[in-house]
């Protein structure tokens, strides 16, 4: 059985057995933030070679996500008001959801915007300047169109080894990626921009042009920050993996992407989610300079749900990544519920080492 289909499982036998319901006061603590990405219709549903499917989801689910926690007694608060809700002395016993996006993708705007305002629903999109400028490498989405185009085989150079990898199935393309995707992630930033720029160029992908179709541009970043309901958050300059850099950099990376979206967008910027954000991609020393910039909190993508425990630690708040393999209420409510964050995190409510 393959690991997504065990997850699968273990959310099925939560849900049926009632487990969710019965324990979920206990574990699923003051709320949850959400993490979303792509939001369009189709997103998550593509068949074949199509390995950032994971980050979509259609507006459909966001639709029936936001009945589903209403009718479990969720109120909608935006981050900032969850944040005073963490840091009130008498906790409130009505649990909140906080709807996240990052990255700022156009799709947010069309898509995703109607549906939040449909349910008076509060949200914050985390923007990179560099990616609202279309300049920016999206690394993840150039290699898939490097594979997804290459023939029968993909020729490269990776750390000094020169490799073939077969690329004429959906399979063997799948393959190749799983064998390139951690490789490539794990790489110093600067280093890894380098690769895929060159990569790209040799195999005719414009890396600029599929960010600028991507993302929204400053335009409709101020279009979506006008709204009420809406939220801009920063997310770096360069959308960097931040403990990868030098303290300097990650100081600049931090401070400076809130200065310039405050300043193009007349607003304050009060938040700051971490790109990638797990533990191999943000640590003590970034939560630390985030908490020094004025930041009202920063969000991680560890998995987990919030706790009261919280308010001391606002600059390294969990969320629950929404993906779009599990497109099923049943798969939210076990995720809400805080069991498999409980397990995930052994039991302990706060990770922020
Ligand atoms: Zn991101």
């Amino acid at each position: 059985m393959s690991k997504s289909a065990l997850l699968k499982t273990c959310f099925d036998v939560l849900h049926y057995s009632g487990a969710s319901t019965v324990l979920g006061p206990y574990f699923r603590g003051q709320g949850a933030i959400f993490c979303l990405h792509h939001v369009r219709p189709g997103g998550g549903h593509q068949t074949g070679f199509a390995p950032n499917a994971n980050l979509e989801i259609t507006p459909e689910f966001l639709d029936d996500m936001l009945s589903a926690l209403k009718r479990w007694g969720y109120q909608f608060l935006s981050l900032t008001e969850a944040c005073h809700r963490m840091q009130a002395a008498k906790p409130s016993s009505t649990p909140f959801a906080v709807f996240t996006l990052d990255d700022g993708y156009l799709d947010n705007l069309v898509h995703a915007m109607p549906v939040f305002k449909r349910h008076k629903c509060p949200f914050t999109v985390f923007a990179a300047p560099r990616i609202v400028e279309g300049t920016c490498e999206l690394w993840w989405v150039g290699l898939e169109h490097v594979i997804a185009g290459s023939g029968n085989e993909l020729a490269l150079e990776l750390g000094g080894e020169a490799l073939r990898l077969p690329t004429a199935t959906d399979a063997e393309k799948w393959a190749t990626w799983k064998r390139l995707f951690p490789l490539v992630h794990a790489m110093p930033e600067y280093e890894q921009r380098d690769w895929i720029r060159a990569l790209c160029e040799r195999h005719g992908i414009d890396l600029n042009a599929l960010c600028r179709a991507a993302a929204m541009n400053w335009q409709q970043l101020r279009e979506m920050s006008r709204e009420p309901l809406a939220s801009i958050g920063a997310h770096t300059l360069n959308h960097y993996a931040v403990i990868k850099l030098s303290e300097d950099d990650a100081r600049r990376e931090i401070i400076e992407s809130g200065a310039r979206l405050a300043a193009e967008l007349e607003t304050p910027i009060e938040h700051f989610a971490y790109p990638y954000g797990n533990v191999a991609h943000a640590g003590p020393r970034d939560f630390e300079i985030c908490k020094e910039a004025g930041y009202l909190s920063g969000v991680t993508t560890r998995h987990g749900v919030v706790f009261a425990e919280h308010a001391s630690h606002l600059e390294a708040l969990p969320r629950v990544m929404v993906s779009g393999k599990y497109q099923k209420v049943r798969y939210l409510e076990a995720l809400v519920s805080g069991l498999p964050a409980t397990l995930a995190n052994g039991f302990r409510k706060v990770n922020v080492s």
